[in-house]
């Protein structure tokens, strides 16, 4: 499926869930097998290159992109979940988004010391999720090789947040 295409299948909505947020809306992915499966493929051929012994996902729609990319690639998944989630000792770090504010937190034990970690998200929008994932990832001893997502809003220069580490993104508006 070409790039076009997969973007012809994110849906804008306006004003979700705040006014003057446009949404992007992946589910129109998520239900074409096409579309899913070539998001998976580009988001894996990018972390398979960065050479990462982990994904991690943020929650919640950093899941479902970032398991099945672990899973193709034969390595393991580890969640960074919002706050009171995880039931293990935990790591946490406040984050503010584009539309809110966020603690997140990750099992103190999920990565080993000196681990390479690639975080993938759906969407990168001011950055300060990808920032506060890295952050947590760092604390707990891992490397991040790689932040990816599937869409980049590129005129809020999250990217400029992730300066540390390479980025990639399947789709950008
Ligand atoms: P940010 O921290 O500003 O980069 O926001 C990124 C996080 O918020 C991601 O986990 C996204 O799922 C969500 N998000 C922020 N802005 C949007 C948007 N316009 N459409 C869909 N999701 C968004």
């Amino acid at each position: 499926m070409s790039v076009t295409s997969l973007r012809s299948k994110v849906r804008d909505v306006a004003d979700f869930p705040k006014k003057g947020i446009l949404f992007k809306d992946i589910t129109p992915v998520l239900r074409d097998p096409a579309a899913f499966r070539e998001v998976i493929a580009l988001l894996a051929k990018a972390v398979k290159k960065s050479k990462a012994d982990l994904v991690a996902g943020i929650e919640s729609r950093g899941f479902l992109f970032g398991a099945p990319v672990a899973t193709k690639l034969g390595i393991g998944f580890v969640p960074i979940r919002k706050k009171g989630k995880l039931p293990w000792r935990t790591k946490r770090v406040r984050c503010t988004l584009e539309y809110g504010q966020d603690v997140l937190e990750i099992h103190a034990d999920a990565v080993k010391r000196g681990q390479k970690v690639a975080i993938v998200d759906d969407l990168l929008a001011t950055g300060g999720t990808a920032q506060a994932a890295a952050k947590l990832v760092r604390l707990i001893g891992g490397k991040v090789v790689l932040q990816a997502f599937v869409i980049e809003l590129g005129f809020l220069n999250g990217r400029k947040k992730l300066a540390k580490c390479d980025m990639s993104s399947v789709l950008k508006f």
